[in-house]
């Protein structure tokens, strides 16, 4: 985080960095994408007001004014520039809401509502961008992350249930409904031949359940068609035989990886891995709440798929993605949920 020092002195500076990160090529007109723009005087926080020529003269003045953050997810945010820049630079470093809240010195519960726009914002522009597709060699697994209705009370109330039962296990897969929702990991594993080839691509989803009718949309979208698709024996990946060279290993007999004539490597090794290291990140959280598990699934998925790059890296990565969103997802999600205490609402 060293190069954030300098811009972390005040909010001018901060406000230019993160300019600089959301237009790299010249300010833009969030309206119109016209780049002719005059800068005009500074807000009292630190951004940047411009007017855009082409809307003053097609809608007239009071259209024509935006700032640093029009258009963004960072528009209603009462938090200043410089206290953004820290959240944002922390916000990699796998980090919970306490521990983000006492680094920045802010409060807890407006740390929470920052983490949920980032996390949100990336969940919108990079775990739903539907370009990204795995191939050549894919492994597929499930697992099963206790959630439950965690800091909302009346939550609970409404669904008028006992509170969820743990450590016992229940007969038969979980669902979201038992209070353990499963989790769909397809992985694109490392081309080890290609010293510069990027980490193993993983794709996680949140599902309601673990059935082929829920499953088979998610693996046709996001698995090319060809790929050789690893699993283990569970019937609900049989279809993909159809399209995908499918080749399982049987856990029931013992059987955890094996090399086939043709030499390929039939395991789910990679798949396991990476729960290892889910479960970590999602153990910092010390319970989580079903509402916001896939936001935090999806923080995991990104800064995976990222991890190979240097810090500076991921960070402006971070930034180029939710500068691509206005946050419509979260205003649809907050909307849904209106009624609830919700920590997601802007301020
Ligand atoms: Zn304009």
């Amino acid at each position: 985080m060293k190069h954030l020092i300098p811009y972390l002195i005040d909010d001018q500076k901060a406000a230019d960095d993160l300019r600089q990160l959301r237009w790299p090529n010249g300010v833009q007109c969030p309206r119109c994408r016209s780049a002719a723009v005059e800068s005009r005087e500074r807000c009292d926080n630190g951004l940047q007001r411009f007017n855009c020529v082409h809307c003053a003269a097609r809608l007239g003045q009071q259209f024509a004014m935006f700032t640093d953050w029009t258009s963004s997810i960072f528009e209603e945010s009462k938090l200043r520039p410089r206290e953004w820049l820290l959240v944002i630079g922390l916000w990699p470093l796998k980090l919970n809401t306490t521990e983000i809240a006492a680094a920045a010195d802010i409060q807890e519960r407006t740390a929470q509502r920052c983490i949920n726009l980032l996390d949100g914002g990336i969940y919108e522009t990079y775990h739903l961008d539907p370009t990204r597709q795995l191939e050549h060699q894919v492994e597929a697994d499930e697992c099963y992350q206790s959630a439950g209705s965690k800091g909302l009370p009346r939550e609970v109330e409404r669904r008028d249930r006992e509170p969820r039962q743990r450590g016992i296990q229940l007969r038969g897969r979980a669902t979201a409904e038992t209070g353990r929702p499963p989790i769909l990991g397809l992985v694109q594993r490392r081309d080890k031949t290609n010293q510069d080839a990027p980490a193993a691509q993983v794709y996680l989803e949140v599902l309601e359940n673990v059935r082929t009718a829920t499953i088979k949309p998610i693996i046709a979208a996001k698995v090319k068609v060809g790929a050789q698709f690893f699993t283990d024996e569970y019937n609900i990946y049989h279809f993909t035989k159809v399209d995908y060279d499918h080749r399982t290993v049987n856990h029931g007999a013992g059987e955890y990886a094996r090399r086939d004539p043709d030499g390929t490597c039939v395991h789910c090794n990679t798949m396991e891995g990476m729960w290892s290291g889910l479960r970590n990140f999602l153990d910092r959280f010390k319970g989580i709440s079903q509402r916001f598990l896939h936001l935090r699934v999806a923080r995991y998925e990104f800064l995976h798929n990222y991890k190979h790059l240097h810090w500076c890296q991921t960070f402006e990565a971070t930034l180029r993605s939710i500068f691509s969103t206005t946050g419509d997802y979260l205003r649809r999600m907050a909307h849904q949920h209106r009624r609830m205490p919700l920590t997601l609402c802007y301020r």
